[in-house]
């Protein structure tokens, strides 16, 4: 495991977009401003690395957490059903590889 930043709220620990108040608490990190994440680990490629939700933008993004970064298999190849993008045609995650665009090779 390796504590990374949270991407969401860039390691301040507070709501980026304030929808209470801009002093509550970012829920991704719950104010910690750190996350944990196993190893090995790729920039998440459903928000591209910023954990914000790619749609209904004031939300974590649910692939990663609001990491920005995902933990992937030791051995993978590249998801067949979204080719990588981790989201699918409709802009929701894909449930497939569930937005980390890398599968368990077989
Ligand atoms: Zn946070
Ligand atoms: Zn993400
Ligand atoms: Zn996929």
């Amino acid at each position: 495991m390796v504590l990374i930043k949270c991407a969401f709220c860039k390691g301040r620990g507070k709501d980026p977009f304030g929808i209470m108040s801009h002093l509550s608490t970012c829920y991704a990190c719950k104010g910690k401003g750190t996350l944990w994440v196993a190893k090995p680990t790729r920039a998440c490629p459903y928000c591209q690395g910023t954990g914000i939700s790619p749609i209904g933008a004031r939300n974590y993004c649910l692939a990663c957490r609001g990491r920005g970064v995902v933990s992937i298999p030791e051995s993978t190849e590249t998801c067949p059903y979204c080719g990588g993008t981790g989201r699918e045609p409709s802009g929701l995650y894909c449930i497939e590889c569930k937005g980390k665009g890398v599968v368990v090779k077989k």
